[in-house]
């Protein structure tokens, strides 16, 4: 990649772009800093889910509880979701998190011995500290374009995210003043 001389080195092989989108999710902060030492004020955060199957479809919509919320997935399965904790990186499921989740179905829905258990996931979401993504090119280094930070919304958020990075790869004019832009950090 790119920084002044258009070029970076990915374990020992050199790459030469004209812009490059970091994209990386929670690990984007640890590239940028070990690449061209710029961190910004974020960390991971993991999240587990657990996924379920019942006998018939129990409902079409979300639904949201106080501590969880339930979400239909195909062939009568849904989604009960989800933790939210600093273990750092850490990406394993835990058992405090199943106990978490299963005490929590068990206060909220009916009949759970019924619900057959498929498997459970864990992910990591990147936070940075005023709780917005960074969506933009880096001051320092234009060609730099950020995009992650979207913490619990990074799905839903993909298409609009895309469309502005789009604007940056492809020079569409921008305010510099941004809602989104990295250089609210002043790095
Ligand atoms: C349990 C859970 C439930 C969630 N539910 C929802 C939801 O219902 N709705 C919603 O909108 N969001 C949800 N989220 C949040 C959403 O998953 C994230 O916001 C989203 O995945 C962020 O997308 P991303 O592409 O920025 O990062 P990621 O999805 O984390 O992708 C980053 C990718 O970059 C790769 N990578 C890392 N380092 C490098 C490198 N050096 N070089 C190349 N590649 C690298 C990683 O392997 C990874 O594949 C949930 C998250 C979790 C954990």
């Amino acid at each position: 990649m790119i920084f002044d001389s258009s070029k970076l080195f990915f374990k020992k092989k050199k790459f030469n772009f004209e812009k490059i989108v970091i994209a990386c999710g929670a690990w984007s902060n640890d590239f940028l800093k070990k690449k061209i030492g710029i961190e910004f004020p974020m960390r991971p955060i993991k999240g587990t889910s657990m996924i379920f199957e019942a006998k018939k479809k129990l409902f079409k919509n979300n639904i949201w509880f106080k501590k969880i919320y339930v979400a239909p997935r195909h062939n009568n399965q849904f989604a009960v979701g989800a933790t939210e904790d600093e273990k750092g990186f850490e990406k394993f499921v835990t058992l405090d998190e199943i106990f978490y989740l299963s005490t929590s179905m068990w206060e909220y829905l009916p009949k759970i011995e019924n619900f057959r258990f498929l498997k459970s996931i864990s992910g990591l979401r990147s936070l940075l500290n005023d709780g917005n993504p960074v969506i933009g090119s880096l001051e320092k280094n234009k060609k730099v374009i950020c995009a992650f930070g979207h913490f619990r919304h990074g799905i839903l958020l993909a298409p609009i995210t895309a469309e502005i990075v789009s604007n940056y790869v492809f020079g569409e004019k921008i305010d510099r003043n941004f809602f989104f832009s990295p250089n609210r950090f002043n790095l």
